[in-house]
């Protein structure tokens, strides 16, 4: 999990400001009905010390859709999108960490959905070159809400309020992540990232309808398990089963792939060649080691040209030169 920071610089109202300086209004929808839209995307150096972000494209069109349904107007070209995300790498990234963006779209002007207007805003936060240590996890006794109540298909910021419920529940037996289940009692979803239980030799992965995002990370993973000869099957899944799986494993842009150690306070099967294969490979890929045709990296500017960029931007954001 990325630690709580505050970085010197936000995107917002189209331009860097100063954390500080980043604020929304009470009376707006983002505020009053927790109305936002957002993705979590992930920026790796390369093994060529050249840093790029994951699939940019698809959670650009993500945000897209979870807009659309959230009926949040959202004309901003991919261009500008991906702008405005390299403006801020360039003010923020250093050498020495990787980053995790936060693109949102916050809902500043509008009543119960007339006249919505919303602002982009891009948040940046650091992260440690490392692959992730293996998690104890538990099953929450919260479960993930239905398609007609509140979609698990939108990113929205409200929809992590079960997420949270579920972490708060799970932080004194120890656990660091949890699992929700949906409502007829099969597994959904982890808080922030998709469930892989391997059975026999096959990745197993419940499909978006039994409450699952539509995650961006899971479609590499299955592109990486067909390479790699693993077979992937997406269906639903049982809790006991999680309880008897030979692997488990979480995945999300954020949570990579990580392997599982333990479940409900149950040691799982010192067996872990099948997610430890995929979470190698995975780093490979988004590190450029081995490059993987399905996952599409994109390459900001080189560093000096965004880092003039954002001193520009900077300049522009001086409350005594608007
Ligand atoms: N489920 C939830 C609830 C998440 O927050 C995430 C992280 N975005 C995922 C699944 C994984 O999605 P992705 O691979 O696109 O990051």
């Amino acid at each position: 999990m990325v630690k709580l920071q505050k970085p010197e610089f936000v995107y917002m109202g189209g331009r860097l400001r100063s954390w500080d300086d980043a604020v929304l209004h009470i009376g707006c929808e983002a505020v009053t009905r927790g109305l936002s839209v957002f993705e979590g995307l992930k920026g790796y150096w390369g093994v060529d010390s050249r840093f790029r972000i994951v699939e940019m494209r698809r959670h650009y069109e993500r945000l897209q859709r979870s807009a659309r349904l959230l009926h949040i107007p959202f004309d901003t070209p991919f261009e500008r999108y991906e702008a405005a995300i390299y403006d801020l790498a360039g003010a923020l990234l250093g050498p020495d960490r990787d980053m995790w963006f936060r693109t949102s779209l916050y809902a500043i002007e509008g009543h119960w959905g007339e006249g919505t207007a919303a602002d982009l805003v891009v948040t940046a936060y650091h992260t440690d070159k490392v692959v992730p240590e293996a998690v104890n996890i538990g099953v929450s006794t919260w479960r993930r809400s239905v398609d007609l109540a509140l979609p698990a298909r939108i990113k929205t910021g409200t929809n992590y309020q079960v997420a949270r419920l579920a972490r708060i529940e799970g932080r004194p037996r120890g656990w660091d992540d949890m699992v929700l289940l949906n409502q007829e009692g099969r597994v959904a979803e982890g808080t922030g990232s998709c469930v892989l239980m391997v059975r026999d030799q096959t990745v197993y992965t419940p499909p978006a309808t039994e409450g699952a995002l539509e995650s961006i990370t899971l479609d590499v993973v299955e592109s990486l398990a067909t390479s790699l000869g693993i077979r992937f099957v997406r269906r639903p899944i049982d809790r006991t089963e999680l309880l008897i799986a030979d692997e488990l494993g979480m995945c999300g842009t954020l949570a990579e792939v990580t392997l599982v150690r333990s479940i409900d306070g149950f040691e799982l099967p010192r067996r872990t060649a099948i997610l430890q294969a995929l979470q190698t490979s995975y780093f490979n890929a988004v590190r450029a080691v081995a490059p993987c045709p399905s996952l599409e990296l994109f390459l900001p500017p080189s560093t000096a040209d965004t880092r003039s960029m954002a001193v520009h931007g900077i300049a522009r954001a001086n409350p005594n030169t608007d």
